[in-house]
């Protein structure tokens, strides 16, 4: 039988980077996928995520996001690709709501680059918003977006450099923990493993039955747009990333990153459709493409009044109650660790979260405080 120092479940954002930073350190490392490889079942698709440092969550993210812009450099240094498109972010929303306040106060109290702006500074700057007088906007001028795809495939690429076995097409059906070691029973085989990292994002909870995490999977929406005049002025450099609270919901675009032709991305982050991860109905129906719209309707009215719908994908979140993360030791002996219920907002995090993984399997702590993050705070609580 094989022998592995660790064994990675799920290769979606975070298991490729946790198997890239493994295999880098100098571990054997074994990758087990249940799909192919970047697939579109999970929570790691759909051409971009925003990346933000200025965090409506609070500043306590903030010295962890610190980290992971610094790991966002070194993975493009390591695979020669831009990964992350800065293009400036909009945080917008009522003067006193709950959105722009927190991420102000983010900012001003970590000492981030960033700027206070007003409604007409946000239409002067960004014709293509609109927001009214009560409205507020926090500019970060780091922000920007990566790419899921291309990160997933790049991490997976660079593990694989560094002699990790990735298998795909492969279930993991059972973990089983002792003192020596840890047992992987998959659709294929059985590997005796040192430790196990589970990333199985929206499937963790029932591959960790006994850790009873309060994990919520709600179905969320893409959307993709064709601007009224074209999407010249929807290119990155010219559109930022933006987030938006208003009407009781928070939506959020990108620029387009598919080039001119590609469509401009929006959803709606808040809320969302509760779903066995296991049966997601992946058809997108007119309704939720009016909600959409009429959330951009008199915000980005390119988009949302004239804007031509394009295309659209269905996606995952695994919300826990406070939407924290779940990262860290899970198990009696220690040798399971999990990083899971990222509550739609991890992407950003991706290789941070990969070094943590890595430092805690290998050295039990991590150097970034992920008490926030703690698996056993439900219980607790
Ligand atoms: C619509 C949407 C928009 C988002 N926007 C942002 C954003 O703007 N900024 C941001 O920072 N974050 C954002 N996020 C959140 C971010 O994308 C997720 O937090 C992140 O992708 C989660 O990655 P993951 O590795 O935990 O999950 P996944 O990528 O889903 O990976 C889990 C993997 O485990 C595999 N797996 C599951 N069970 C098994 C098993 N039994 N055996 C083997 N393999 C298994 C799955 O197939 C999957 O590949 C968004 C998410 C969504 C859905």
């Amino acid at each position: 039988m094989e022998r592995y120092d660790v064994a990675v479940v799920g290769l979606g954002g975070l298991g490729s980077a946790a198997c890239h930073s493994l295999a880098a350190a100098g571990l054997r490392v074994l990758g087990l996928e249940r799909f192919g490889p970047v697939h579109d079942q999970g929570a790691s698709h759909g051409e971009s995520r925003g990346v933000w440092q200025a965090y409506f969550m609070g500043p306590s993210y903030v010295p962890y996001l610190r980290r992971s812009y610094t790991l966002w450099s070194d993975l493009e240094e390591a695979c020669g690709e831009t990964l992350f498109h800065r293009t400036g972010g909009l945080c917008i929303g009522p003067v006193d709501g709950a959105l722009v306040p927190a991420a102000r106060n983010s900012a001003e109290q970590c000492g981030l680059e960033h700027e206070y702006l007003t409604a007409d500074e946000v239409r002067y700057r960004y014709p293509q918003f609109t927001p009214d007088e009560e409205c507020a906007a926090v500019f970060d001028p780091g922000s920007g977006y990566v790419q899921p795809e291309q990160t997933v495939r790049v991490q997976l690429e660079l593990a694989r450099k560094h002699s990790a076995e990735l298998r795909f097409d492969e279930e993991v059906r059972e973990i089983a923990e002792s003192a020596g070691g840890v047992r992987v029973l998959t659709s294929r085989a059985t590997y005796e493993v040192g430790h196990v990292v589970v990333t199985a994002g929206c499937w963790t909870p029932g591959l960790l039955p006994a850790l009873d995490l309060p994990v919520q999977v709600l179905r969320k929406v893409m959307l993709w747009f064709e601007p009224t005049g074209g999407a010249d002025d929807f290119q990155p450099g010219r559109f930022p990333y933006w987030i938006w609270e208003g009407d009781g919901m928070v939506g959020y675009g990108h620029p387009a990153a598919n080039g001119r032709h590609g469509g401009v991305k929006a959803g709606v982050h808040s809320g969302g459709t509760p779903t066995d991860p296991d049966r997601v109905d992946r058809l997108v129906r007119p309704e939720e493409i009016a909600e959409v719209q009429d959330f951009l309707r008199t915000r980005i009215p390119r988009l949302g009044v004239g804007g031509r719908y394009r295309k659209s994908s269905v996606c995952l979140y695994d919300n826990t109650p406070d939407q924290a993360f779940v990262i860290g030791r899970a198990s009696e002996h220690g040798r399971i660790t999990v990083a899971a219920g990222t509550s739609g907002h991890a992407f950003k995090f991706v290789p941070a979260i990969g070094e943590s993984l890595r430092e805690l399997v290998t050295e039990g702590v991590a150097s970034q405080d992920l008490s926030l993050f703690s698996p056993d705070r439900f219980g607790a609580a």
